[in-house]
């Protein structure tokens, strides 16, 4: 039988490195890796053959012999391929270790005999008035909880938990296997008992032996102000139970700030737009303007021009690290009226004579050059 090319099998040239051949073994791995391709033979024997090729090439004194002479290059160094999956584990378990989700030998995330439980996240929506203020809020989430019926241990009530038959209640089993690279020996979580060295002897009828149930809760959490989208908040030992008295997850709650309808967020600092009247602009006025935290008063200086903006300090959004807060930012627009009287039309018509009402070539200038700023930013 001839053997492939090993770089051909894993899709990479000849002079790859190191790095690269890793990376093509992985991901040829995780696709034909056999938790995804169940029964598939087939896909058992392309997983076979990428371990192979990889077996080789990612060995400096193996890969420089295949290379000079091929397959040949490798008589004398032991047979390269494997016959049993789970040498190919035990060889790579660097490559297998923390991918994505899954569960090797039944072991992975439930080596711990007391598994945590898994978090619970909520996203919770503010507006920008809760968010200057800080606010406390009620949250409705369903969670895991302990069984009430068998107190958690998934018993039936009456019931004991027994002894694992398969691991004797050690919680692991070991596993001894051979190959051309030796003896391993891995020690996995007993999947019999799911690691408790214990079995449920008649299973608790509510929660079928799991020792968790469905339920809901309300929970209670504050914000502090100054938060902004993206933040979270952990709660922690709040989020679902674990099974059998392991720690409970968190609950993490995500913040999402609304959109408000008037004012506009830029960082701790907030930007009203706020129109006034021609002849406010002309002769200054006092004015109330909305802040998050009510109306307060602006004095509108005199000669005003459209676009200017007006600062109001610290009346924007709370720091979040407690340290002062943001400023209120007020961009003035002058209003334009759209209907008149005929006595009004009369004194604009005088108005309209008169060189005042002209911006002055300087300052026509100074607008066409804010314009240009404006672009260019
Ligand atoms: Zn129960
Ligand atoms: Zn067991």
């Amino acid at each position: 039988m001839t053997k492939r090319d090993y770089y051909e099998i894993l899709g990479v040239s000849k002079n790859s490195s190191l790095e690269d051949i890793k990376k093509a073994y992985r991901k040829l791995a995780m696709q034909y890796h056999p938790d995804r391709n169940p029964g598939d033979k087939s896909a058992e024997e392309k997983f076979k053959e990428v371990a192979e090729a990889y077996s080789v090439l990612s060995d400096d004194q193996k890969r420089a012999n295949y290379d000079r002479f091929g397959h040949e290059g490798l008589r004398g160094m032991g047979d390269q391929g494997f016959t049993d999956i789970n040498d190919i584990f035990s060889h790579f378990s660097d490559i297998f270790q923390g991918f994505g989700g899954f569960d090797f030998f039944g072991g992975g995330q439930r080596s711990s005999r007391q598994a945590r439980g898994a978090d619970v996240e909520v996203r919770l929506k503010l507006t920008l008035q809760e968010i200057a203020e800080g606010v406390s809020k009620k949250i409705k989430l369903k969670k895991r909880k302990p069984c009430d019926t068998c107190s958690g241990t998934g018993a039936a009530p009456g019931s004991q938990r027994q002894t694992c038959s398969v691991c004797s209640g050690s919680g692991q089993v070991k596993q001894v296997s051979r190959s051309v690279f030796g003896q391993f020996v891995n020690i996995t979580t007993c999947r019999n008992c799911a690691g408790q060295g214990t079995i449920v002897g008649k299973p608790c009828q509510d929660c079928q032996g799991d020792g968790v149930v469905q339920g809901e809760t309300t929970i209670n959490v504050k914000v502090p102000p100054g938060v902004t989208t993206g933040n979270y908040i952990p709660l922690r030992g709040q989020g679902h139970a674990a099974q059998f008295g392991g720690q409970p997850g968190d609950v993490i709650v995500i913040i999402e700030e609304k959109e408000d309808d008037i004012f506009e967020r830029h960082g701790d600092d907030v930007l009203l737009d706020y129109a006034i009247s021609f002849p406010q602009a002309v002769l200054g006025d006092e004015v109330e303007v909305p802040t998050l935290v009510g109306r307060v008063k602006l004095t509108i200086p005199s000669g005003i021009q459209s676009g200017k903006i007006l600062r109001l300090r610290g009346k924007g959004i709370p720091h979040l690290n407690g340290n002062g807060s943001g400023d209120q930012l007020v961009r003035i627009s002058v209003y334009t009226p759209t209907r008149v009287s005929d006595h009004e039309r009369q004194m604009l018509h005088e108005m309209m004579k008169s060189e005042h009402f002209k911006p002055s070539a300087e300052e026509e200038k100074s607008f066409f050059k804010k314009v240009k700023e404006a672009f260019s930013n």
